[in-house]
Formats: C-alpha cells, structure tokens, sequence
C-alpha cells in the first residue's frame, strides 16, 4: 500500500467532507509518524489535540490493553469502575461535582447546553432559555452546537437552525452585557477560541461578565474540549484565570487519541440532569476511561509545569524567525500569525517532514504534551527553515 492506494480507496468509500492533505499516516511512536510510502514526519499536531502523550504511548496502551481484556462495554444500566474512578479523578482536580460521559466534544457541549436549560426551567419555569455565544467560537458539528457556533459560515444549509442562541463579541464587555435578557440563562466560551485562531479572551473580560453573570444565577459554560486536559499547562484553561465555570466541556485530548466526551458540573448544577433526562450508548466506555486515566495520571504537576515552560520556549524561538508578525496562545496551544499564506506554509511544512495545523489565517500547533525540548527543537528547525526559503 501507497499514499495513493490509500488516498484512492478513501476517495471511493470515505464521505468527501473533508479537505486533506496528500498524505496518508501508516503508523507512529511519540512524537514521530510514518506514511505509507515510508516518509517521517515530527508531529505538531497530536491529531487535532488529541493525542495528548503523542503516538501509541506505552502506559497508554497497556490501560487499554488490560481493560480490553477485563471489560469492554457493558451499557450504562449496570455499573462499572473505570468510569467512575475517572470522574473521580476529573472532580478532585477541579473541585466539581459530578460528571457525564459522553463521545465528543460536540456531545459534551449538547449536554451542557440541555444541562443549562434545564437548570433554569426547573428554577424559573419555561421561558429563560437563551445562550450567549461569542462571534468566532467553535463548539462542535451538531445542529444545535452549530447553532451556538457564532460564525456565520456555519449558519447555512441546514436550517432551521437551533433558536435560543444569541451571540457577543469576544473580549467586549460592555456588547456582551448588552445581550443579556430575562431569557438568558447561560454564556457558553472557550478561553481560547481554538478554530476562530488561537485568540485569547481577556482576564478583565472573563471576570467582569462572570460576576454579572454570579450575580443574575446565569450560568458560565467553559468548552474546553481544546484548551482542557493540560493543553494550555494547567489542567483545564480556566485555572490560568480567576473565574470558575459552572459547567465544563471536555474531549479532544482527554482520552489521548479515543473518542470520550465528559461535561463536569460544579454543586449548583450537579444535579440538573436526573435518570432519563440524557443518556448515551457509549458513555463511559471502560476501555476509553481506562486510557483517559492514563492520560490524566501522566499530567502531574511536574509534566503541567513542563508544558508551560516549552511552550514559552517554542513561541520565543517562533516569533524570531522569518515572516512570523505574532505568536500566541498558552502553554502547548501556539498560533502564529504570518505575512504570507498559511496554507502554503502547512503544505511547505508537511514536504519537508514537519505536521502543522491551520486555524483561520494562522498557523496552529497543539504539539503532544510529552514533546521533548530536543523533539520540539527538531521540528522548529524545520518550520524555521520552511519560512526562510519563502
Ligand atoms: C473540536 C472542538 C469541538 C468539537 O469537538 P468534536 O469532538 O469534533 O465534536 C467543540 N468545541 C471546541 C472548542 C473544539 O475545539
């Protein structure tokens, strides 16, 4: 098998959704991936924040193996223990109170937006329902986090659309105050929009609208299904800032490369959801939870404090090189943005062994968070050396 023979039988069975790239990925280790026609590629990438502790982590795969061979999946009308230590582990560390699996982020973010609604009609009755999104956010692909997605691009083709969703500018403190009604009954963000360009809100913003919001019993959603689980060197974003969510969405890296969603509710919201108000088939997959332990007992405070001290290390070596006007973002979560076409550049990169992320017009890196100084170094240098040939 070739790029191309994977790349043609792709194109007669896959659903054509997605524009990728020429290269078809055959296997990893760590930092480090290999494609089909034998190239080697360092990864920026982790999937798209994924693989938290890189390719095919040893521990990693020995939880998943031994979970594989105790219990794979009963369903959720009987209980079982991987599931219930992570959720364990995930409110010791965040002080919330109690969690729901779910699959995605998508998911994580549909549950948090039911949990939210319901929260203020069981206390205010039928009619305070509105979400305040932020212009430029990205919480997922179903209909109704489409909907909370504030980018017009993604309001088209499949109306109607969810009501109930009214959207803010980011970092404006005094437009979002503004949208706040009787209705309202949840402000949903991410603290660093990741799709809309790795584009930090502001600590004065986040506690401003935060105390409006304590005082009027309006929820705070974190969707941290890209800032979350050490990305940003503390364990979820909201920890590098003063407030405390309500409600907090997680996925992408929680489960270091399988699907698992998990929406965290702190004491007020705890127990909104009651039996047969959400359920999903899959939720809390022991094999899953048994790899997200794996990923959440590797992120101690030694390797949070690491991710934050390489991080500022690449952004430093970063903004030095050719075409780079800023670089920005927290910990692992790095966006760059350039006076030549990022496209190209990622293609660049990719040519010359390197896997990058676009967001918006910005490159995006989401490095795995076990990367190594010398690691990091190696794919520097070949970004470094992409952007002085152009
Ligand atoms: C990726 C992402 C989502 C959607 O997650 P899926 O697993 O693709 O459903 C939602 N919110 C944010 C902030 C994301 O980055």
């Amino acid at each position: 098998m070739t790029n191309e023979d994977v790349k043609k039988l792709s194109g007669e069975f896959i659903a054509n959704t997605y524009s990728r790239f020429d290269v078809a990925i055959e296997s990893g280790k760590g930092v480090f991936c290999k494609d089909f026609d034998g190239k080697e590629y360092i990864d920026f990438t982790s999937g798209i924040g994924v693989n938290s502790l890189g390719f095919c982590d040893n521990k990693w795969i020995d939880a998943i193996a031994r979970q594989a061979r105790t219990l794979n999946h009963t369903s959720n009308l009987y209980y079982t223990l991987p599931g219930a230590r992570l959720a364990e582990k995930l409110c010791l560390r965040t002080g919330m109170k109690k969690v729901f699996f779910s699959n995605s982020g998508a998911e994580a973010n549909e549950c948090a937006i039911k949990a939210a609604r319901k929260y203020s009609f069981d206390k205010y009755g039928a009619d305070r329902y509105e979400i305040i999104t932020l212009q430029n956010s990205f919480h997922g692909r179903t209909i109704a986090t489409l909907s909370a997605t504030g980018q017009s691009v993604f309001h088209k083709f499949f109306d109607p659309f969810v009501e109930g969703f009214v959207y803010a500018k980011a970092n404006d403190t005094e437009d979002l105050l503004s949208k706040i009604t009787d209705k309202t009954c949840a402000i949903m963000l991410e603290v660093i929009q990741g799709e809309g360009g790795v584009l930090e809100l502001m600590p004065g913003f986040l506690d401003e609208i935060a105390e409006v919001a304590q005082k009027k019993d309006i929820l705070i959603i974190a969707d941290e299904v890209q800032t979350g689980i050490g990305r940003c060197g503390t364990l979820f974003g909201y920890q590098g800032f003063q407030f405390v969510p309500n409600i907090l969405s997680c996925a992408k890296g929680l489960a270091g490369g399988l699907p698992l969603g998990a929406t965290l509710f702190d004491e007020k919201t705890a127990d909104v959801l009651s039996p047969g108000s959400h359920a999903t088939t899959f939720g809390a997959n022991p094999i899953v939870c048994s790899a997200a332990e794996a990923v959440l007992d590797r992120l101690n405070q030694e390797l949070l404090l690491d991710i934050m001290q390489k991080g500022i290390y690449m952004r430093v070596e970063i903004a030095k090189m050719p075409h780079v006007i800023s670089v920005n973002g927290q910990g692992l979560m790095i966006g760059v943005e350039m006076d030549i076409d990022n496209k190209v550049v990622a293609q660049k990169c990719i040519q010359a062994g390197l896997l990058v992320l676009t967001a918006k017009d910005k490159l995006r890196l989401l490095p795995p968070l076990t990367i190594t100084i010398e690691e990091a170094r190696a794919g520097l240098d070949i970004l470094n050396k992409v952007l002085s040939d152009m």
